[in-house]
């Protein structure tokens, strides 16, 4: 059992503005954005609480997460501009939710490595 806000979201338990779905990925925006643009990409059906409990056989999950972000900077025509993805990885990281989830961030040159706000 999902019990994360992300459990919650992916169930409609919870209010979300979603802008991606597929089979295996939901794409809503952030409720705090850190840029102008800031998607979460999260797996629908697998519960994997954190990169670091990802098996080899779920790896393809992250891979997933990556061309549904990349399909969505495409559709919304910010791609040529270019974006970030981000996976943070437990407390030094500032996970927060134990949901995996790839941050789409863009809209905006972000310095590198450095996330406007943060
Ligand atoms: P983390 O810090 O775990 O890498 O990222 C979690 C993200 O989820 C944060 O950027 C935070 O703003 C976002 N978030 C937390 N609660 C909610 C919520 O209820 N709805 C949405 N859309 N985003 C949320």
């Amino acid at each position: 059992m999902n019990d994360t806000i992300f459990g919650k979201i992916i169930r409609r338990e919870l209010p979300a503005s979603i802008v991606y779905e597929d089979d295996e990925v939901l794409g809503f925006k952030d409720i705090a954005p850190q840029a102008p643009v800031h998607v979460l990409f999260i797996p629908k059906a697998v519960h994997v609480p954190t990169l670091d409990d990802l098996t080899p056989e779920q790896a393809f999950l992250v891979g997933k997460l990556i061309l549904a972000a990349a399909q969505y900077a495409r559709d919304e025509g910010f791609a040529q501009n270019g974006y970030r993805v981000v996976m943070n990885c437990r407390q030094d990281a500032g996970q927060t939710v134990y949901h995996i989830h790839l941050h789409l961030l863009a809209g905006a040159p972000l310095g590198h490595f450095g996330v406007p706000g943060r």
